[in-house]
């Protein structure tokens, strides 16, 4: 995920892709570069960094002249930010200009085919072979060269390129990656997001998937893949900035909720070919995995909670002992780490300082290290001997919700990973949990979708003052999530239980009325739970239950209930972590609270 933006006119562009791009930030942060035609060459400047270091480095754009042009912040995915994986990228002779926003999947099958005939690349990025290609194929005719590279292109992308040879041109295209046109008086524009062109104009077209866009001085020509050309209407915008910044929503964070069913799909989808789990980032090898004797998981916050969960699925699917463990006490608590222990790390941003002294003390003690991680080139994605990225683009709200949601999806990759290279798979129980995990995505839009039933109940209950969850097993692990997203936000306190520890003390706090949510997905569990349920209700409380379409008999026990679609038992936790993720959400934005930023957290604790 990143922001793009183009832009040709009257107007020198440079000042202008800088100024969008600033209110593009939000969307990638780690390099940013224009590309803009001078004249006589395509000018390309990019840095490492936030987009002040570029700005600074052409005075707010003032240095680079010339009126048709593109800029680029990223958020990298492929290759460690750098300034040269930074975008634009230029083709070898320097005649195409390209800015992405995607991931190509199939980008090192095409790069290879292009090195075996002679062509040479300079970044690690995917984004790269678009504009080799794009050199490569060009035949005079650049619609036709376009449709030429899409038609080898797997994944997604937001496109924008210009050509030293016709520079009164910007072409672009997208597929599964945002993109707008922007109308104004003094020019025509591409940007990823609305915000970004806000101050020029309001008034917006909204390319479909594949459709070949084509900015001139004069005007916007749009074309269908058979060459067509496509009238549009034009879309007159009457947010105010602000809020389109967060693409409409009150807050980051629940557009950030609103994002899981596109990121764990980013996350999964390109990991799974052929009915098996492929890990091409890890060198992970079957003997390595069947010679751990222990597997370690260490992480802080919402990424332990993810481990608790990971612990009963790898567990369950590696057939080895697991132990969780909060990063901040592992390492001051002499683990017995051998050079057979596996130590997984999750972390969001990579740079958890916890988390990271936690896995020098795990190498330290010869243990082999893997490292969950959102933010490619980060510290522990540095220091781990595999990382496995997640791939939810940034994470602005500081309570976790899509990177969590990752997390999760990449465990159960791992899981399935680990028994099918160990041989403890058959092809056909991998084949149909491979299904259930392509399936999860549209299951969350589903739930998503029924946000509303949420927020209405989250109206009767935002003045609680205290409120429990209680779950068994993966159920209590989500449990612990949907209390720490609740308490983080909205301030209430909240405890989680596991449903079969509250009679040996904390049943005693449970009045008249409080408030218990009763998470009860597993079906092998699920009439203990009940049980647990029944208990609080005979002490006055109120309760609402989590659970599964298929287990629509928890109504006759909870006084509400809300389902989410069947899954097999060991994925629930990617579907009914929602409902509780929507709870807190829309408990604390009733109570007026400050959702992105709660009081004393931050997002990356990067101190000890
Ligand atoms: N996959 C591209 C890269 O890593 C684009 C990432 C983005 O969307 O910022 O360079």
């Amino acid at each position: 995920m990143c922001g793009i933006v183009g832009y040709i006119g009257n107007e020198q562009a440079a000042p202008v892709l800088i100024d969008g791009l600033s209110r593009l930030e939000y969307r990638g942060y780690d390099s940013a570069g224009v590309a803009v035609f001078n004249g006589q060459r395509l000018e390309v400047v990019k840095s490492k960094g936030k987009l002040a270091v570029l700005s600074d480095m052409i005075h707010g754009g003032a240095d680079i002249k010339g009126t048709v042009g593109i800029g680029h912040t990223r958020w990298a995915t492929h290759g460690a930010p750098s300034d040269t994986n930074a975008h634009p990228h230029l083709s070898t002779s320097e005649r195409f200009a390209v800015i992405h926003n995607g991931i190509i999947e199939n980008y090192m099958e095409l790069k290879n085919k292009l090195i075996s005939r002679g062509v040479s690349f300079v970044s690690d990025t995917d984004t790269e072979v678009i504009a080799q290609m794009v050199e490569y194929y060009y035949n005079g005719d650049i619609f036709d060269t376009m449709v030429k590279v899409l038609n080898r292109v797997e994944g997604s992308y937001a496109l924008g390129v210009i050509d030293r040879d016709n520079p009164d041109e910007i072409v672009a295209v997208r597929k599964d990656s945002p993109l707008i046109i922007g109308v104004a008086e003094n020019g025509y524009f591409i940007a990823s997001d609305v915000p970004a062109i806000l101050n020029r104009t309001r008034e917006v077209y909204y390319p479909d998937e594949k459709e070949i866009i084509f900015l001139h001085r004069d005007g916007v020509t749009i074309y269908n893949f058979d060459h067509e050309a496509v009238e549009k209407e034009l879309v007159h915008i009457d947010w105010d900035a602000d809020a389109a910044e967060k693409g409409g929503y009150e807050h980051f964070m629940i557009k950030e909720i609103m994002e899981q069913p596109k990121a764990i799909a980013d996350t999964i989808e390109s990991r799974i070919k052929d009915g098996r789990v492929r890990l091409d980032d890890i060198e992970l090898t079957a003997q390595q995995i069947s010679d751990i004797d222990k597997i370690y998981i260490v992480a802080c916050g919402s990424a332990y909670h993810v481990g608790m969960v990971g612990k009963y699925v790898l567990e369950r699917l590696v057939k080895k002992t697991v132990d969780v463990d909060l990063a901040s006490e592992f390492r001051y608590r002499s683990p017995l780490v051998t050079d057979k222990t596996l130590v997984i790390v999750i972390s969001q941003s990579g740079e958890t300082a916890d988390t990271r002294a936690a896995m020098a003390e795990a190498k330290k003690l010869g243990a082999r290290t893997l490292a969950v991680v959102n933010v490619l080139g980060s510290s522990i994605a540095k220091a781990a001997d595999d990382v496995i990225y997640t791939w939810a683009g940034p994470e602005i709200a500081v309570a976790t919700t899509k990177a969590y949601s990752c997390q999760l999806a990449v465990l159960y990759l791992l899981g399935i990973y680990m028994a099918q290279e160990t041989g403890l798979l058959s092809a056909e129980e991998e084949i149909e949990m491979l299904r259930e995990l392509l399936s999860l995505p549209g299951k969350i839009q589903s739930i998503l979708d029924k946000r509303d039933d949420i927020q209405y109940y989250a109206s009767l209950h935002y003045n609680e003052k205290n409120i429990f969850f209680i779950g068994r097993n993966l159920d209590y692990a989500v449990s612990l999530e949907g209390s720490l997203k609740l308490k983080e936000i909205s301030y209430i306190h909240s405890e989680a239980y596991a449903a079969g520890e509250l009679k040996h003390g904390t049943i005693s706090l449970i009045e008249d009325g409080t408030l218990v949510v009763a998470v009860a997905t597993q079906d092998r569990l699920f009439d203990k739970t009940m049980s647990n349920v029944v208990e609080v209700i005979s002490r006055g409380a109120t309760t609402l239950g989590v659970s599964k379409e298929t287990r629509s008999d928890i109504r006759n026990t909870c006084d509400f209930a809300f389902l989410v679609p069947e899954t097999d038992d060991l994925f629930m936790p990617s579907l009914s972590v929602i409902p509780l993720q929507l709870f807190g959400y829309y408990v604390a934005s009733m109570k007026g609270c400050d959702i992105d930023k709660p009081r004393n957290l931050a997002k990356s604790v990067t101190v000890e």
